[in-house]
Order: C-alpha cells, then sequence, then structure tokens
C-alpha cells in the first residue's frame, strides 16, 4: 500500500480501489475524473440506473444550459463513443439530462478497464477497517471499509483506498414544520401531502390538484416551479386556489432577479411566479412557520387546517396559536433538503453545526452571506474531511444550503480525485469561473431555508471568480 502525501490517505489499487458514492452527474463526474487518471474505481448506487435522484424530478427543467451540465472529462470520455453533444445552449429536463447525459456515461464508464458501478447498493455505513470512531491509532494506514444493502436486505462489506461520498440530499426532504421536525398532524395525513414538485403535467396527477384549494410551503426554486404549474392549471380549471406559505416576512426579494438574473431561466421562472401571484391564483401566507395540520371541521369533506407557530415578540411567552389557514385540500411542501450523515458515523467528519455541510465550506455557502449566488469554486481543501481518504462533494456537500450548481460539484472533484491520485498540484488549482445570479436576498437557488439576513457578505480567500458582477459583490438588485 503506497499513501499519497498530501491528504495522508492510500492511493486507491486494483485491490483497494477509490468508492464514489452515487451514481448521480457528480458522483459520475469522479468517476470519469478517477477513470481519466487510471484510477481503479466502484461506484455504488442505491437506485437501479444512473440519476436515480434526477429522474424523480425528470419533469421538471433545469435552468443551466447544457454547457453547465456536462463534466468537461466526462465530455472527452463520451465524445470517444461517438456520443453527440446536445445543444450547449439549450435547456433540459432532469429526465433529458438523465437519457442524454447521465445514461451514456455511466455505459461509457462501466466499458472501460477503469471503472465498475454497482447498482443496487445502498450504503449503509462507512469505517475504517475493524475500527470504530473511537480508535485513534493506525488510521492512515487502513483502508475503508463500506457497508452495502441490497433492496432484498443482502448486506456486504467492501474495502477502499478513498471514499468520495457524492450521495445528494433528494432522499431527505425537509418536513412541513416550521422548527424542522415534523409539524403535530404531518404523520396523520400524509395521505394529503406531497414533498417535492409534483408532475402537473401528468392528467393523474393534475386531477389530484385540479379545481382544488392547495397550500405550498417553501420560497425557493421549486416552490415557484410549484406556483407556476398550479398557475397554469388554475387555467383549465378556474377554482383552483393556491395560498403560498412562505416563512419570511414579504415576498419582495424571493423571485430572484428577473431581466437582471445571470441565471437566464432562472429569472425566467422568478418572473413568472410571481405573475402567478399577482395575477394568478396564488396568495401569500407571510411570515407562516407551520405548527399543526389537523382536520378542519368546519370545512369539512376531510379538508385541512394549518396553523403557524405564534410570532412572538421578544421575551413574549408563547401564545396559544399563531396564523391560521383552512380548508385546505392538499399540501405540497418544497422546504428544501438535508443531508443524510447517519451512515457516516463511525468515521470522523468536521461538520459546520448550522448547515451540517463541511466545515470549512460553510462560510462559503451560507445562505446567510451568499444570497447573491456568489460561491467561490473549491475542491478538496475545504471537503476532505479528518478521516483520512474520505471526502464529501455534490449536492451534499452543501448540507442544507441550498445554492447548489453542477458545475462546482464537477470542479469539486476534478480537485477531490486529482488529490486522490497525489496530483496535490492539480487539486489546489481552480479551474472553473461561475455565473452570479445577480440577485441579492432572494430565494435559494433551487430550495430551502432563505436567508432571513441580509446579503453581501465577502470571504476573504479563495478569491471569487463570477461573471457580471464584481468579486465578492452583489448583483445590480443589491441595494
Ligand atoms: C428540482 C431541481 C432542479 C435543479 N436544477 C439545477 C440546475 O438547473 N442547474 C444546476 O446546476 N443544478 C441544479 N440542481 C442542483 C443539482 O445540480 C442537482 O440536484 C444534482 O442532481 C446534484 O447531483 P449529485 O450527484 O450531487 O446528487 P444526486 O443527483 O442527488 O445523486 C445522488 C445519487 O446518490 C444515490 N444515493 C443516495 N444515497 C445513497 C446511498 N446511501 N448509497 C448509494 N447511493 C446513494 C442516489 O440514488 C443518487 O443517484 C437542481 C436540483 C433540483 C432538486
Amino acid at each position: 500500500m503506497t499513501t499519497s502525501a498530501a491528504s495522508s490517505a492510500l492511493t486507491p489499487s486494483a485491490d483497494l480501489p477509490l468508492v464514489i458514492v452515487g451514481a448521480g452527474p457528480i458522483g459520475l463526474a469522479a468517476a470519469a475524473q478517477a477513470q481519466s487518471r487510471g484510477l481503479a474505481t466502484v461506484v455504488l448506487e442505491a437506485g437501479d440506473a444512473p440519476g436515480a435522484s434526477v429522474r424523480r424530478w425528470g419533469h421538471v427543467r433545469l435552468f443551466s444550459p447544457w454547457r453547465e451540465l456536462v463534466d468537461p472529462v466526462a465530455e472527452q470520455l463520451l465524445s470517444s463513443t461517438g456520443w453527440v453533444a446536445p445543444d450547449p445552449d439549450g435547456y433540459p429536463t432532469g429526465g433529458e439530462w438523465v437519457e442524454l447525459y447521465l445514461a451514456p456515461l455511466a455505459a461509457a464508464l462501466e466499458a472501460t478497464d477503469e471503472v465498475e458501478i454497482r447498482f443496487g447498493r445502498r450504503v449503509v455505513g462507512v469505517a475504517r477497517y475493524g475500527r470504530d470512531r473511537l480508535v485513534a491509532a493506525d488510521r492512515e494506514r487502513l483502508p475503508l471499509t463500506i457497508h452495502t444493502q441490497t433492496a432484498t436486505g443482502a448486506r456486504a462489506r467492501l474495502n477502499a483506498a478513498a471514499v468520495v461520498d457524492a450521495s445528494g440530499t433528494w432522499t431527505r426532504p425537509n418536513p412541513l414544520g416550521g422548527d424542522g421536525y415534523p409539524a403535530a398532524g404531518e404523520t396523520e395525513h400524509a395521505d394529503r401531502i406531497t414533498y417535492g414538485i409534483p408532475d402537473l403535467t401528468d392528467p393523474a396527477v393534475a386531477a389530484r390538484y385540479a379545481g382544488k384549494r392547495v397550500a405550498v410551503a417553501g420560497a425557493g426554486a421549486s416552490a415557484q416551479n410549484v406556483l407556476v404549474g398550479l398557475g397554469a392549471l388554475a387555467k383549465d380549471h378556474p377554482e383552483t386556489r393556491v395560498v403560498w406559505l412562505v416563512r419570511r416576512p414579504g415576498t419582495a426579494d424571493a423571485f430572484g432577479g428577473g431581466d437582471n438574473d445571470q441565471l437566464e431561466q432562472r429569472g425566467a421562472l422568478g418572473s413568472s411566479a410571481q405573475r402567478a401571484v399577482t395575477d394568478g391564483p396564488v396568495t401569500v401566507m407571510t411570515s407562516f412557520r407551520t405548527s399543526d395540520i389537523e382536520l378542519d371541521e368546519d370545512a369539512g369533506q376531510g379538508r385541512l387546517r394549518l396553523t403557524s407557530f405564534a410570532d412572538l415578540g421578544t421575551g413574549a411567552a408563547p401564545a396559544d396559536n399563531g396564523k391560521v389557514v383552512d380548508a385546505i385540500d392538499e399540501v405540497i411542501v418544497v422546504t428544501g433538503f438535508r443531508p443524510d450523515h447517519t451512515w457516516l458515523s463511525q468515521v470522523q467528519l468536521d461538520l459546520d453545526g448550522e448547515l451540517d455541510a463541511p466545515a470549512r465550506l460553510a462560510d462559503e455557502i451560507h445562505p446567510a452571506w451568499h444570497s447573491c449566488g456568489s460561491v467561490s469554486p473549491h475542491g478538496a481543501d475545504r471537503l476532505r474531511q479528518p478521516e483520512p481518504g474520505l471526502y464529501l462533494a455534490g449536492m451534499k456537500s452543501y448540507g442544507r444550503a441550498p445554492s447548489f450548481l453542477a458545475m462546482t460539484g464537477f470542479e469539486q472533484v476534478r480537485s477531490i480525485v486529482a488529490e486522490v491520485a497525489g496530483d496535490q498540484e492539480a487539486a489546489d488549482r481552480v479551474e472553473l469561473v461561475l455565473p452570479d445570479s445577480g440577485v441579492c436576498g432572494g430565494s435559494g437557488l433551487f430550495d430551502g431555508a432563505p436567508a432571513d439576513v441580509g446579503c453581501c457578505g465577502t470571504s476573504a480567500e479563495p478569491e471569487l471568480v463570477s461573471i457580471g458582477t464584481p468579486a465578492g459583490g452583489c448583483g445590480p438588485s443589491c441595494g
């Protein structure tokens, strides 16, 4: 066994591969990077096909164009197979991202000598070989052990020189409850609650909401997608009504940068959502942090009543009730995601107590300071964990922060894999130019908890590289 000096971790070999958790856009990009460096690599994917999480929101159109959704090294591998790249200026749906890119990429990777993808393998544990988290001795010298489980419950172990956790956050949506736990009654009324963006172009799904009174909780781009979809549904079914529940006291800054948004499609989505509020079926309930969901006996027909935590003044005792929304038929929860660290309980992590993201990354991505969408490119230095050879990457590396972009993830894994391969110079280099969303105090890029405080913070290092705005600064709407 050889060790990489920079990370004090083992160097992958055929007997002791690099293991990547998740065959999503970032896990597969990591595998492409590893393949290009000749590293023996095993990808473990819980789903039965590549892009399993992206498929779940396959009907949603991305607001990044193709040119920002294809990893450069993956493209090189694909090109060698005769793959025809989609129009770089086109905007795919999640389904197209999978069919036209992730699935061919997985096939191309599997055809190489270096990469093996094992589908139907959920990672349920990572440990240092034969040691729990408390044993300090020899951690750098021993491999990591990955515990997996199939859908039928069969468990297996696999040893690895290094592990890149690119398992995303899609499978752990935040609950409706305003304090981060399920609201009282949330489990009992689960049959009326949907988490994520329903496919309203599917007639069976649309029928569930047509002509109904629907509560939508959340303020990110996913919530805006839902508002736009319900607004369109209301054109054919004018009785459809939407109550939009937001935690913040107003929605003026919730719609992104509009025409000024550097992410053009995101700006368009925000403008459409705004129209659904001003001219459509949507009414807004601000400062609403759901506390309870229960049957609304007065409305009948199994309708629901939602109650907010009371709005407390400083030092005030809790009042009985806050605001109330009644006669609700259906609830759609789009309040963001959180990472699952439960299966990393036997390895040493350094996570930010607020975001659940790598501590060294947290300041770079905190929505309170980066609501402008201005996140610096970063790599192994911020993502490596105290456990030698372990890295968090992709959507999961952002923890509860909402502003992850795939191209950020491509840069992350380029740097991580370089470090795993022992190429520290490449690992330390920054090779990415990120677009700025041009939004200040706006909603999170996708979902989640928009900041309650201002924007426009600066960070000391590394230097921000952005298009359209000065380094560390804000977009045109910055007050
Ligand atoms: C609705 C929506 C729209 C978005 N639009 C954009 C956009 O326009 N532009 C942009 O740049 N980004 C966008 N994003 C953000 C981000 O780029 C995507 O979420 C992207 O899919 C993240 O890739 P990932 O590989 O980190 O995670 P995922 O795509 O979530 O992939 C993780 C993979 O890991 C697997 N997995 C999970 N747990 C385990 C386990 N324990 N063991 C084994 N496998 C596991 C999952 O099955 C999945 O295949 C969007 C996100 C959402 C939700």
